[in-house]
């Protein structure tokens, strides 16, 4: 798929529309899927953390998540035509999961909001499979809860620990776990436990 740097980082062009309409393809093929999100917050602070770079080079999809994504891409002649919200991704992939019946590992965010994020899920999502699902502030090591997702073997895994926590675990476990599709979703927990 065709992408631009914006601010040192590869954005992919395409539409959310059109990135999940690809999703069956990458499945289909066995290939990981990796969506990360490109926001001010990532695009300011990624030079001090070389690892984000690298996962950012390494993603299947930057997505444009912010406004300023879209107006830099905008400014430099670019093609990105909107932007694409972490929130957003994650439930289209939910709906995705849904339609499918797959099945996904939830990690992060408090245990409350984590528990709170599971029944919206099953109530609005009856029929994704919730593999499992760890908190953000577990006593578990970044490794303990790749060992746990390997375990289960999700389709999709949804991280939430926001930046840069989240990037690092991704940098660290994505490519070794046995799961399918990662994405990266900041406070998007936060928003779906209502
Ligand atoms: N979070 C977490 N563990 C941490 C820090 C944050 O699980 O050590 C969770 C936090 O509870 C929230 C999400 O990560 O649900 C996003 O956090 P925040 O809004 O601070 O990050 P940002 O969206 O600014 O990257």
């Amino acid at each position: 798929m065709e992408k631009e740097v914006i601010l040192g980082l590869p954005v992919a062009v395409a539409t959310l529309d059109e990135i999940i309409a690809e999703l069956p393809e990458h499945l289909q093929q066995g290939d990981k899927t990796l969506y990360l999100s490109i926001n001010p917050q990532i695009a300011l602070h990624a030079n001090k953390h070389p690892e984000i770079v690298d996962l950012a080079n390494k993603a299947t999809y930057g997505i444009a998540d912010g406004i300023g994504i879209v107006k830099a891409s905008k400014q430099q002649g670019g093609k990105i035509k909107e932007r694409v919200t972490g929130i957003d991704l994650m439930y289209r992939l939910l709906a995705f999961a849904n339609e499918r019946k797959e099945s996904i590992f939830l990690y992060g965010s408090k245990p409350e909001v984590l528990n709170d994020t599971v029944k919206a899920i099953r109530r609005e999502y009856p029929d994704v499979k919730i593999a499992g699902y760890i908190d953000g502030y577990t006593a578990l090591s970044g490794e303990q809860v790749a060992a746990e997702i390997n375990k289960v073997k999700p389709t999709f895994v949804f991280v939430a620990l926001g930046f840069p926590r989240q990037e690092q675990w991704l940098a660290e476990y994505y490519e070794s776990c046995d799961a399918k599709v990662f994405q990266d979703v900041g406070g998007s927990f936060d928003v779906i436990s209502g």
